[in-house]
This record gives C-alpha cells, structure tokens and sequence, in this order.
C-alpha cells in the first residue's frame, strides 16, 4: 500500500526552507512546517497555505517538538551575520538544543533526519578549495563563533545520535546560497547589492572586495538535499552543497550593478571581524554520492533573484 511520506522543515518559513516545502509538496510529500518567524516570514509560505498536505506550525526548535514524522530536514537557525550576531546567545540555543530536541524526535521516530551545516564550519580556511575532509580555522570565540562552533556542535551531535543510537543522519555542508524570498534587510551581499542598485544606492562593499564567495542558486541547493535525503543508507555525509564558481565581492558588485541597470556607485566600508578571504567547495564528492552538481550560473540565477527584489519594492 502507498503511504504518503510525513515530512517536518524546520526553518520552514525561512528563505530556503520555503522552497523546500514547495518542492516537497509538489512530490507528494505531507509537509509540516515549523518556525518560529525568528528572521522569517509568514509570508514566504502563504502560497502554500491552502495546499491540503501543508502544515504550518509557529514553535522554536529550542523546545522539544512531539510529532508524528517519516523525515526530518533541519534547517532552523538564522544564517546571515546580522542575524545570527544579534542575538548570539539564542544562535547558539537554536544550533546545539534545536539539534538535541530534533535529533530526539528523529530517535524516537525513527525518522531519518537531515541537518544543514554550513561552509562556515571551515571558519577562514587555510585550504581551497575546501574539502570535507578540512577540519577548519575557526575562531572559538569571536563574533561569528555563535554560529560556526554551534553548527559544529551540531554536526557532532548529529554524528554520535548515528554512533551511539544508530539514528539514520545526513549533512549537508551549505554554502553561500540566493534567489527569491531572500530577506531584503537580512544584510547578506547579495540582497543588499540588488537593494542598493535597485535604488539607485551606494553598493557598499567590505574591505577591498577582493574576498570570494561562491554562490549556489537556490533550485540547485534544494534539489542536492532532496537526493542527499535519498541517498544510500550508509552515506550520511558530511558533503558540500555549493556552486564551484568563485567570485570576487567586486566581481559580483559589477555583476548586479550591470543586471540591474543601475547608476550605483561603489563605496567601500570596513571589513568585519574574522570575515573570510576565500570560500569556494570541493564538490567531488556531492558528484560522486547524489550525482548531483549546479546547473544554474550566477547571471541565470541573479535574473529571477533582481526580478524577485524589484516587484517587492
Ligand atoms: N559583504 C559586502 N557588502 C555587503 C554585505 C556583505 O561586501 O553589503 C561581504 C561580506 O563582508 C563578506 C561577503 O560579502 O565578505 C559575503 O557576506 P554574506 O554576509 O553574504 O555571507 P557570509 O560572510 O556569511 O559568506
């Protein structure tokens, strides 16, 4: 007899989250959406609304959650520096008791759970591109360790609720990832350059602009954690999920400036504490385990995204 899959997003009313759920419905899935609208909206699932196999439940990963679920995709946590620097104690919460809280359903349900991690886990690496094997440079304490130490700790318990309790995980190492539904005021670079050159503002970039990101659009990251989810029962990663195009923060400020037809001016601003210089993954593995690598490059990707920005203003 068929039954139909259970799915609980975490995070699901967030930028990535909403896509998930969205591709998740149109397979046929039950998908319940929790969220606690911390750097989130109502609004990014409201098409999904009256969809007859959407939930959406309002609850903060920090407390434990009694569901019913065959899947678990754990996106929960603010991801962008002004966010999750905000409130650092919480960012921290949502990371390590979210994953405990999450980790336990999964155990008691014998749910298959999957966790987003994040390049940050590399810190400011000393190696390019980055592997999954590289153990990071990380600072343990400076103001983006809220973040990277409690994504790491969450990837750690996410490895010993496997050793220990034999729960079935997977992670995913995310990197830098845009499109539609981003937040506008969210502060990452690429909102803000479509904002400010939608507006005719001042893109304002870091330092010199000559750090790199690469930046994966968000249909390729969704569909690398729906075949991560699928993949073999003895691979639980962790695995990169990112576009291998790098790109200089200048190159990309020229790059929307140009899309966006804009007269914007570039300025340049301090660069923050323990901001890294490189990010660019390795993505033999993803290849080799989920088949799966990027099809969308960056001018393809910014289209729909600077399209996205302008109807909201
Ligand atoms: N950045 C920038 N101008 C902005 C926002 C960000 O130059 O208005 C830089 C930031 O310093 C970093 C890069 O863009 O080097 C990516 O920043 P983001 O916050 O998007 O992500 P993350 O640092 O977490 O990769």
């Amino acid at each position: 007899m068929f039954t139909q899959k259970r799915i609980l997003v975490t995070g699901g009313a967030g930028f990535l989250g909403s896509h998930l759920c969205e591709r998740l419905l149109d397979r046929g899935a039950e998908v319940l959406c929790v969220d606690n609208y911390y750097c989130s909206t109502r609004g990014n699932v409201h098409h999904l609304l009256d969809r007859k196999n959407f939930e959406l439940i309002r609850h903060d990963v920090c407390f434990p959650l009694y569901v019913e679920v065959d899947e678990i995709y754990n996106l929960a946590c603010p991801a962008s520096p002004v966010h999750y620097q905000r409130d650092p104690v919480q960012t921290m919460k949502t990371s390590v008791a979210g994953a405990i809280n999450m980790l336990g359903l999964a155990k008691r349900m014998r749910a298959k759970i999957l966790q987003t991690s994040t390049s940050e886990v590399y810190g400011d690496p000393q190696i390019h591109p980055q592997v999954e094997s590289y153990w990071g440079n990380v600072n343990p304490h400076g103001i983006r360790s809220c973040y990277d130490e409690g994504k790491r700790a969450a990837e750690s318990l996410f490895m010993d609720y496997h050793r220990q309790h034999g729960v079935q995980i997977k992670i995913a190492r995310l990197f830098n990832t845009y499109g539609p539904r981003m937040h506008p005021n969210d502060g990452r670079v690429v909102s803000n350059f479509i904002m400010q050159a939608l507006r005719g503002q001042p893109i304002t970039i870091y330092g010199d602009g000559s750090q790199t990101r690469s930046f994966c659009y968000v249909d390729d990251t969704v569909e690398a954690l729906l075949r991560l989810m699928e993949s073999e029962p003895d691979f639980s990663g962790p695995v990169n999920l990112g576009n291998p195009g790098e790109f200089t923060i200048l190159e990309l400020a020229e790059k929307v400036v140009a899309m966006c037809g804009s007269k914007s001016e570039i300025i340049h601003e301090p660069l923050p504490k323990d901001d890294p210089t490189r990010r660019r993954p390795d993505i033999t593995l993803a290849r080799k385990k989920l088949g799966w690598e990027p099809k969308i490059a960056l001018e393809q990707g910014l289209a729909p995204t600077i399209e996205y920005f302008r109807n909201m203003i």
